[in-house]
């Protein structure tokens, strides 16, 4: 019987792990870490039972993701664990005028609030929106691939080549031009490149298709799930053991990597031809997350966070930063590694969509900063002034925090490296070429090991498909 080993138990390491014992293959999973999931880890940091998400918080490129449709309709989520759930309002964009951007999972809703840039939206995000499951059957993929859709992946690419800067202008209210200026931004790099509209495009498109749901139970719950399935397959997993020595994976036909390109490199010490070695060492990272997670005690008016837009207190996620001419020059700075003064915030109301996450009037809220690659300083304070700014009064219902600064981060999972939660730079280099070029960017140089990370295509987010497209090329190079 073949056999495998995958380091690492992120959504990839257990998506690449199912897909290989779903082909008969025996699997063993070894997680460093004392918690399987990686990205998708939730943990009761300040108050008993209060669930808060370690990372990973709303789920659009699950619901896409063919990976997870497939283990859906095979094996069933929910009878291993997991249920999607969905805030009534998916994303605010508030603005200092107590106005926002507001996206529905309804586009024409969105729409009618956008006003008179509302045919607009309807025209970006309409169609994209209409075909997004075929659209992310070649966005998924490595870039060279026999496209499934070519038309509509010309017509996404003709938009997504774009600055997200020149994209936002096709708009002209600062609501809409925020709004798609906010969820660009979830690339991690400059507004102002060329394919920095991608993004944005991808997660706007995604929220009109499927929502932007959390986990019920916390985001754990995919972990669990996914684990689940696997050890239903056959499958095992250790944790507690840190894969630091190639010798450790001795015996093994194949080896998946969930691991950051530099840590593979490591890893394989000198035994990657020197082109891809060269490659894996020259692979850049971006900006870094700095999380701070609230426990917030709602007032008998029944809010939770004070937010001054009404739209605001029933949405999941909430972009804080402003204008988009702020937003661009904010990112621009944390690109530069220069600290910006109020930085780009997302927030997250979890708790709205899932009840059970919360404690009696106690509620958790989630939040991170974008802050300069490897940035050592303390952001807390300017994370808390920053949702201030939008809900005056915000600071007199904490209860407790929990901060996970940039070290912190990395400490949590090396994958982070220097703080940078998407695994590598979104350049437009790397999102064309991740982590290398190559016709097969899972190889790592060495027959049988593979890099399943979301330093490979598609990148970073909860979806799985680095996993299950690295497991179909180790199984392909076997036949
Ligand atoms: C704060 C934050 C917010 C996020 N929000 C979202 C969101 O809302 N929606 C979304 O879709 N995505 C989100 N993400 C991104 C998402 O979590 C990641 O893209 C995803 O988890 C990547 O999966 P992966 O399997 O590639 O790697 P990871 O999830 O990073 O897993 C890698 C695993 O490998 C283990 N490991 C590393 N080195 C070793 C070793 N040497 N030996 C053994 N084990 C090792 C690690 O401990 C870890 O468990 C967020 C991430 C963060 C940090």
């Amino acid at each position: 019987m073949t056999t495998a080993v995958v380091v690492g138990s992120g959504p990839n390491g257990l998506a690449a792990a199912i897909q290989l014992a779903r082909a008969g293959v025996e699997v063993h999973v070894i997680e460093g870490a004392d918690k399987i999931g990686g990205g998708t880890r939730s943990s009761e940091y300040i108050v008993d039972r209060l669930i808060h998400d370690d990372c990973s918080a709303f789920h659009p490129t699950a619901l896409a993701s063919p990976f997870f449709r497939e283990l859906d309709r095979d094996f069933s989520l929910a009878d291993h664990g997991l249920t999607w759930l969905w805030p009534e309002i998916d994303l605010v964009h508030p603005l200092d005028d107590g106005t926002a951007g507001v996206l529905w999972r309804d586009i024409n809703r969105t729409a009618e609030g956008l006003g008179v840039d509302g045919k607009k939206w309807l025209s970006v995000f309409g169609y994209l929106s209409e075909n997004f499951d075929e659209l992310v059957q070649d966005v998924f993929q490595p870039i060279v691939h026999l496209p499934k859709h070519p038309l509509m992946l010309a017509r996404f690419g003709s938009g997504a080549l774009l600055p997200a800067t020149g994209f936002a202008r096709l708009f002209k209210t600062p609501q809409a031009r925020a709004l798609f200026g906010g969820v660009a931004a979830h690339m991690f790099g400059s507004l102002n490149a060329p394919l920095s509209s991608a993004v944005g495009l991808m997660l706007g498109a995604g929220a009109h298709a499927h929502g932007w749901p959390v986990a019920q139970g916390g985001s754990g719950s995919i972990a669990t799930a996914l684990a689940s399935i696997l050890r239903s397959l056959g499958g095992t997993i250790e944790t507690g053991n840190w894969v630091t020595n190639y010798s450790q994976l001795a015996g093994y036909d194949i080896v998946m990597l969930d691991l950051a390109p530099d840590a593979a490199a490591r890893l394989l010490d000198g035994r990657q031809p020197d082109r891809i070695a060269r490659a894996y060492r020259k692979y850049r990272y971006g900006p870094a997350a700095y999380k701070v997670d609230y426990a917030v005690r709602g007032d008998s008016d029944g809010s939770v966070v004070p937010w001054t837009n009404p739209h605001a207190r029933k949405a999941g996620t909430l972009h804080l930063a402003g204008t988009m001419p702020e937003i661009a020059a904010i990112e621009r700075r944390s690109v530069r590694g220069q600290m910006p003064g109020k930085p780009f915030i997302l927030l997250g109301q979890q708790f709205l969509a899932d009840p059970s996450r919360s404690v009696g009037d106690i509620h958790p809220v989630w939040s991170y900063a974008h802050v300069p690659h490897g940035y050592s300083g303390d952001v807390t304070e300017s994370i808390t002034r920053q949702i201030e700014r939008f809900a005056p009064g915000f600071r007199d219902r904490i209860v407790g925090t929990h901060v996970r600064s940039v070290p912190q981060m990395e400490a949590y999972n090396p994958n982070y490296v220097g703080g940078d939660i998407s695994a590598g730079a979104n350049t437009a280099r790397q999102i064309i070429a991740r982590p290398r070029f190559g016709l097969n960017p899972y190889a790592t140089g060495v027959p049988g090991v593979f890099l399943c990370s979301s330093a490979t295509p598609p990148g970073g987010g909860v979806h799985g498909m680095g996993g299950y497209n690295a497991a179909r090329a180790a199984l392909k190079s076997r036949n």
